[in-house]
This record gives structure tokens, C-alpha cells and sequence, in this order.
């Protein structure tokens, strides 16, 4: 109920009720007045009703001969007054509590937040105006919660992200400080020794080089930093062009290809590089999480939902559907992947680099054990 509604009820029963309660106790007094005085000596006259002056002299001449019925008319009196006095402080007290009970809550739950506690409920009032107060009121410490949530995950995500960093860029460093030392101390003392001590250090500091360029591309993706030249092409041609030089790897380390890319005509905007890094980690993964015996790749795509799907499938070690959406997160890595060689970056910059496209990109498994397809969407134009 609107608050000016609700004003005007309790106004008007502010007024009704002492106007009831008066007329039932005057009725009552009335009724043994007269059955209490002899009334027909007030003489009432037509001509008395009409002239106020001659009715109070007929009343003060009644009252002078009845000197109780001051008394009774006085008691009517004061009664009429208590009446009217408590029917308003019992009706102002009323309406005044339901709008206190609104507020008081109010202010006890701008209190609480600002206490830093936000698990409550800003209750609704009866008044329209106070109800919408209160659940702009509850929006806003549910705004406010879950940006305190999002800012513990944030920290937790940059403790982790620094301790991951960290411990991956100490592992070759240490590893390159024990082969020089060995180096230095002349445990290399063959020259196949020292070649292949220096082949060691030198695959160190590439994966060093390679882990600094991803993070450097996924701290500017994150901080959209990153420019992006789009060019408008047909996608199946770029993917069909860019695994021309994947074949003879495949061919080399006897990976079984199949490709299944469409003939359509997919005009999409392509940034060339970054789309190509796109493929490649796809690719890279499905080579170094296939499998070990029997590899197979498909690569294949096709024109749906004003858009066109490519995926990269394998027949390797597979992800459980609880970890699938985890990996998208920097530097995640899912458990029965560790022994494999790799950084966790590479997806979280695929997902950015995809998603900057217009698109997005998503892994579907069985399970662990029993392969992984890599699905990237990318919307066609005027598709
Ligand atoms: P990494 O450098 O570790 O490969 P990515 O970000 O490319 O980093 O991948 C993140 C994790 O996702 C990998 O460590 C691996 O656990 C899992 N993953 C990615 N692709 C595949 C795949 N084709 N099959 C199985 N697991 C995969």
C-alpha cells in the first residue's frame, strides 16, 4: 500500500472511531438519564429548540432543580474526552510503529554492511515506497557481496598466479645453474659431454623465453593491450593453409590425420597471427596429449548457427568432465597431464584470443582415457 494511502486510512479511523465510541456511550448515558431524571421538566418547546437562548435557560433551570445531573452530564463529558484522546494515541502509535518497523530495519541493515557483514536478507515493507527502498537496498548488498567474493578469488588468483610463475621459472633457471656448475667444475670433460650440457641449457632458456612471451601475452590480453589487425577471410581456407605444415610432422611422428575441413565459403574476421597461435596450441596439445601408441588427429568444420564450428579431435589421455572447464584458467593443469611438458598458459590465451574474435572455444571429452576435441566458434559475417 502506498504511504499516502495509507495516511488516509488511518486518518479516517482516526476519526470514525471516537465518533462510534462517542455515539455508543452517549446513547447508553442518554437511556439512563432519562430514565434516571424527570426530563419532561426541561420543558423542550418547539420555540425553545429553535432559540438557543431560551433552550440554556431551559437547561440551567433543569440543572439548578437536579443538581446530579451536572455531575452525570460532566462524567459524559470527560469520558467523551478520554475517548477521543486515547482512539488518537492508539491509532497515531500504530501507523507510527509500522513505519518505524520498516526503517529500523533499514537502518539496522546499512548498520550490518557497514560492518562488513552481508549474509542478510533486507526483509520488504508494506509500504510501496519503503518495499522498493528496501529491495533496491537488498540489490545493492548483493552487488557489494559479490564483489568482495570476486575480489578474494581476484587475490587468491594473483597469490597463485605469482607462486605458479615463480616455482615454473625456477624450475629450468635451477636446472641451467646445475648444468653450468657442472660445467664450471669439468664434469663435462667430453666434448659430447659439453655439447650436450650446452644443448640442455640452451632448451632451458627457450622454454624460459617461450614461458616470458606467454605471459607477457596474457598479461596484455588481460589487460586489453594486445592490438589485433582483422582481416575478412574464408576460415576454412586459413585453417586448411595453416595445417599444410603440420602434415609432414604428422607424417614424421606417425600420427594418423584425418581431415574433414568443409569446401564452404566461411567469410569471418581473422587475425592471422593470433588466430594461427590459436591452432597451433590446439594442435600442440592434441599432439602432446594423444596418444602414446596409436595416435589419430581429425580436424574438421562445418557451417552451423551463423557460424563455423572447427574441431581438432584426438584419441589421447582425455580430461574428466569436472576439470574441462578448468583449463582455461591461466596456468592450470590438469593432474594426469603433469608429467607432460607445458605451462598451463596456453588455453587461457587461446580462450582471450578466440573470444576477441567474436567467438568462443570450448573442450568436449568422454572422460579420462578417451580423447579430447577442442570446439572453436567463430560467427560468419552476414551469417
Ligand atoms: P599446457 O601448456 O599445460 O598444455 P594449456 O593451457 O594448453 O597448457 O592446457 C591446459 C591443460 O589442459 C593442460 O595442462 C592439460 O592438462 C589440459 N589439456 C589441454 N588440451 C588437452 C588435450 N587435447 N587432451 C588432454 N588434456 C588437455
Amino acid at each position: 500500500m502506498k504511504i499516502k494511502n495509507k495516511f488516509a486510512l488511518y486518518n479516517f479511523i482516526m476519526l470514525i472511531t471516537p465518533i462510534i465510541l462517542i455515539g455508543v456511550i452517549s446513547v447508553c448515558f442518554l437511556i439512563i438519564f432519562i430514565l434516571k431524571y424527570p426530563v419532561e421538566e426541561l420543558n423542550i418547546t418547539r420555540a425553545s429548540m429553535i432559540d438557543p437562548f431560551i433552550f440554556s435557560q431551559a437547561l440551567g433551570e433543569f440543572f439548578k432543580n437536579n443538581p446530579g445531573a451536572v455531575c452525570y452530564a460532566v462524567l459524559w463529558a470527560v469520558i467523551c474526552i478520554v475517548l477521543i484522546v486515547t482512539s488518537t494515541t492508539v491509532t497515531t502509535r500504530l501507523l507510527t510503529r509500522s513505519i518505524e518497523g520498516s526503517i529500523t530495519d533499514l537502518s539496522r541493515a546499512a548498520e550490518s554492511i557497514r560492518s562488513g557483514n552481508l549474509d542478510f536478507e533486507v526483509m520488504g515493507s508494506d509500504y510501496d515506497e519503503i518495499d522498493t527502498l528496501c529491495t533496491s537496498f537488498d540489490a545493492m548488498r548483493k552487488e557489494l557481496k559479490y564483489a568482495n567474493e570476486r575480489e578474494k578469488y581476484m587475490k587468491k588468483e594473483r597469490s597463485m598466479l605469482l607462486a605458479n610463475i615463480s616455482h615454473d621459472l625456477k624450475t629450468p633457471i635451477t636446472s641451467i645453474k646445475g648444468y653450468i656448475e657442472g660445467i664450471r667444475d669439468g664434469v663435462a670433460s667430453t666434448p659430447e659431454k659439453m655439447s650436450r650440457y650446452l644443448d640442455t641449457v640452451y632448451a632451458k632458456a627457450e622454454a624460459i623465453d617461450d614461458m616470458v612471451n606467454n605471459l607477457s601475452i596474457f598479461s596484455k590480453l588481460e589487460l586489453s593491450r594486445l592490438t589485433f589487425n582483422f582481416e575478412q577471410s574464408d576460415f576454412n581456407s586459413f585453417l586448411r593453409n595453416f595445417i599444410e605444415g603440420y602434415k609432414i610432422d604428422f607424417e614424421k611422428n606417425g600420427i594418423r590425420f584425418t581431415d574433414n575441413i568443409s569446401d564452404t565459403n566461411a567469410p569471418v574476421k581473422i587475425d592471422y597471427e593470433k588466430l594461427g597461435r590459436v591452432f597451433s596450441n590446439i594442435i600442440d596439445n592434441a599432439v602432446k596429449y594423444g596418444d602414446t601408441s596409436e595416435p589419430s588427429i581429425e580436424i574438421s568444420t562445418f557451417i552451423s548457427d551463423g557460424g563455423v564450428y572447427a574441431c581438432v579431435g584426438d584419441n589421447g589421455i582425455g580430461i574428466s568432465p569436472d576439470e574441462l572447464k578448468n583449463v582455461f584458467e591461466g596456468f592450470y593443469r590438469v593432474d594426469s597431464s603433469r608429467s607432460i611438458k607445458g605451462s598451463g598458459l596456453g588455453l587461457g590465451i587461446v580462450k582471450q584470443i578466440v573470444e576477441k574474435h567474436g567467438g568462443k572455444i570450448w573442450l568436449k571429452s568422454e572422460g579420462v582415457g578417451k580423447g579430447t576435441t577442442a570446439v572453436v566458434y567463430l560467427p560468419t559475417i552476414g551469417g
